[in-house]
């Protein structure tokens, strides 16, 4: 293994230190550099926010120092999160701890190359369309997408805001659920965690009533989980055959394994990709030299400073603008924005059906092993395709982990369990029986 910095794992690597007692007393957290810091930069992985300090710090970050954390970095990330590789930051690639010639994945890339590589005890990221999950697949560690409201967004630079969550990284099921438990939670500042959206109670965020890391038991016993087999379908044989091995250990241990279909997820990432550039378009307007980003210069004239200002994204970002503001535009809205919102309504009902006869539903994480670096970086279809399985669960706004389920030519395979709303004690139960 290499060292963590030639693996890139950190943007700016800094304690920031926490109370001197809490739950995290003693451990390190790398943060995401799309979660605002107060006083240390928080740049995106965008040479537009190369210089940015926020004056603020998100909840999460407030939570993890009330609970005695040091954070130890702001790490590497895909410019505004896009990307599935780490590939696309302004800073440089981030290297695959467990093969350092293979990508990490995206875009909490750095987050989850810091766990692996021991240069942070715990990790911040955040998942649009399988930032965390892709990641914590690729490098061999666990990756929690929470359910949406239940952690706050506040200080988080928004990607695409309908879909997205902070989610934590760990060694084990256990430690990632302990960080949930510490950053999950209503917050007066984030009207989407939303209070009374479960069995609470009218006035009770689920957060509040509930330990998630006492549900890391490994007990499976009556507990049934359903195997998706269209996000089984084309997948690399490799991982179909480790993915399904750790299925197996399910129902060693006591789980009733079935098969269910959702013939929707088909649709999810081409409705993704529509509604993640549509949101990105409207949210990274605000980067125009005036109210955030690189000044544009040119005195007076305010096209030629726009222009300039926004000629420092990167070419995936552009790419995304630029695809966004076409399914936004009047005459298309029809043809795309809204079918991938009638896709998104059938992938949450096809997902509510299933919950009717199972508990969890399980796939691969993703359908291919770590890519090679470089390797999709002029195919971004072939990186967009790889987001196949875990979309659908962004769309459906649901929470789901990935946990190692083995390795497959010495590289690292993900299970991904996905809950009901809110289920998250069902899905990190599961996962603690296959580690
Ligand atoms: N790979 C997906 C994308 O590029 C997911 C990114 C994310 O979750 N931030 O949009």
């Amino acid at each position: 293994m290499s060292s963590d910095l030639d693996l890139n794992v950190y943007i700016t690597e800094g304690r920031i230190e926490g109370a001197d007692d809490g739950p995290l007393a003693g451990r390190t957290v790398a943060v995401k550099d799309n979660i605002s810091t107060a006083g240390v930069r928080t740049t995106c992985g965008s040479e537009m926010l190369a210089d940015y300090v926020p004056p603020y710090d998100a909840t999460v970050v407030e939570r993890l120092k009330e609970a005695g954390a040091t954070v130890s970095g702001k790490t590497n990330m895909d410019e505004f999160g896009m990307g599935t590789t780490t590939e696309t930051s302004a800073f440089g690639p981030t290297r695959n701890p467990v093969d350092p010639e293979r990508v990490p994945g995206g875009s909490s890339g750095g987050s989850a190359a810091a766990v692996a590589a021991g240069a942070a005890d715990l990790a911040l990221g955040s998942d649009t369309g399988g930032s965390v999950r892709c990641p914590a697949a690729f490098c061999g560690v666990v990756g929690i997408k929470p359910t949406y409201g239940l952690v706050s967004r506040y200080g988080l630079v928004a990607y695409a805001n309908s879909l997205e969550q902070i989610g934590p990284l760990a060694p084990t099921v256990r430690e990632a659920a302990a960080l949930l438990d510490v950053v999950a939670g209503p917050d007066e500042r984030d009207a989407t965690t939303r209070f009374g959206a479960s069995d609470a109670g009218p006035d009770r965020h689920p957060a509040e009533t509930t330990t998630y890391a006492d549900a890391a038991d490994g007990d499976v016993d009556g507990l049934t989980v359903g195997v998706c087999r269209e996000l089984f379908d084309g997948a690399d044989e490799r991982v179909v055959e480790t993915v399904e091995s750790a299925v197996e250990r399910l129902a060693d241990a006591g789980a009733t394994v079935e098969t269910v279909s959702l013939p929707s997820v088909e649709t999810a990432v081409q409705a993704y990709y529509v509604i993640a550039t549509s949101e990105a378009s409207s949210n990274l307007a605000r980067f125009d030299g005036v109210r955030y980003g690189q000044s544009g210069g040119h005195d007076g004239d305010w096209n030629e400073s726009f222009a300039e200002s926004r000629s420092s994204f990167g070419p995936e970002v552009k790419r995304r603008i630029l695809l966004g503001t076409f399914a936004l535009s009047a005459g298309y809205q029809d043809r795309y924005y809204r079918k991938a919102q009638d896709a998104r309504a059938w992938v949450r009902r096809d997902f509510d059906e299933a919950f009717d006869e199972v508990d969890v539903v399980a796939s691969p994480t993703m359908p291919v092993l770590p890519f090679e670096a470089g390797e999709t970086l002029d195919d971004p279809l072939a990186m967009y395709l790889a987001d196949a399985n875990t979309t659908p669960v962004n769309l459906a706004n649901l929470p789901a982990i990935s946990v190692p389920a083995g390795t497959a030519d010495g590289l690292p395979v993900g299970l991904q369990l996905v809950g009901p709303r809110f289920g998250e004690q069902t899905v990190i139960r599961a996962a603690s029986a296959v580690e």
